[in-house]
């Protein structure tokens, strides 16, 4: 097998987080960010799966049937099941596009392949995505609501079901792509101020950690940044991965990221 990168497309750029169940209008859309990631991936020297967070779509039905708490309410159930059709719907959007420019994804979703305790991805099987990958197809998966052996449901974080994929199939490289030019030393949206961080590792991730945190216009059931960061980082010392945080909304960014030929301003680089 080659090198595998998980990539993870941030749910705040491939949708408009204004407007719930609405895709991004542009200048950065599914259809752009696939065109780049395919024509880095038709390069040859990588293989490649995709995690594609929910943003307007899956946040909104999460937020209002209180999904993070699991069976808690009467109407939780209902709950979990719209916001899982929910996630999937942007995923249907995710495939017909990558359809209609003829790109060989294939979708698989974490309720049908993981069962999580207590919010945490314990068990669960990826031959099947691993046997996708070795045949040339391009893998998706997608923030979830999953059965729960404690809390009955739970929300799998994009971030998480990657995570879980990652001990499974070792990648070489993990890449989130946000819409911030990696991580900064307090939220670049409140702070202009606020200095570009090139390198975390086991020296500075406490002082990173600190500094992370949520915007406050973000509709987000998943945690923000802080818990990206932690989940990433975690997942590069479990696995000995290379995790990378990137602007995605940069053109070009995304392409020069798997090419590994991108601007170090624009992205930070974990190592744990
Ligand atoms: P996505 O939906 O792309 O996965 P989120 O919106 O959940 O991403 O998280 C990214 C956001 O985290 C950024 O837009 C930024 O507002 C916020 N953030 C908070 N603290 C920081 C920080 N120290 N460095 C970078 N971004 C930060």
């Amino acid at each position: 097998m080659r090198d595998l990168y998980l990539l993870k497309i941030g749910g705040s750029v491939i949708t408009d987080l204004s407007k719930p169940n609405t895709v991004a209008s542009g200048p950065v859309t599914i259809g752009t960010l696939l065109e780049e990631a395919y024509e880095a991936y038709s390069s040859g020297g990588f293989d490649l799966i995709i995690g594609h967070g929910s943003g307007s779509f899956g946040h909104v039905a999460a937020a209002q049937y209180k999904v993070n708490e699991g069976l808690a309410y009467p109407n939780s159930k209902l709950g979990a099941l719209i916001t899982h059709m929910t996630a999937k719907q942007l995923n249907d959007i995710f495939i017909s596009e990558g359809i209609r420019l003829e790109i060989p994804l294939y979708p698989f979703s974490p309720a049908n392949f993981s069962l999580a305790d207590n919010g945490e991805l314990g068990a669960g099987f990826c031959d099947h995505i691993a046997g996708a990958v070795e045949k040339g197809f391009i893998p998706v998966v997608y923030g979830d609501v999953i059965m729960d052996k404690s809390k009955g449901v739970s929300i799998a974080s994009t971030e998480k079901v990657l995570d879980f994929i990652a001990k499974e199939i070792k990648p070489k490289k993990v890449l989130y792509g946000s819409d911030t030019d990696g991580v900064f030393t307090a939220n670049p949206k409140e702070h202009p101020d606020a200095k570009h961080i090139d390198v975390i590792d086991s020296a500075n991730i406490g002082s990173a950690l600190e500094n992370t945190g949520v915007s406050n216009a973000r509709v987000d059931v998943t945690g923000g940044m802080k818990t990206k960061l932690a989940r990433l980082y975690e997942t590069c010392k479990r696995t000995g991965a290379e995790g990378y945080i990137f602007n995605i909304t940069r053109p070009g960014m995304l392409k020069a990221m798997l090419l590994g030929t991108a601007n170090p301003e624009f992205y930070t680089l974990v190592k744990a």
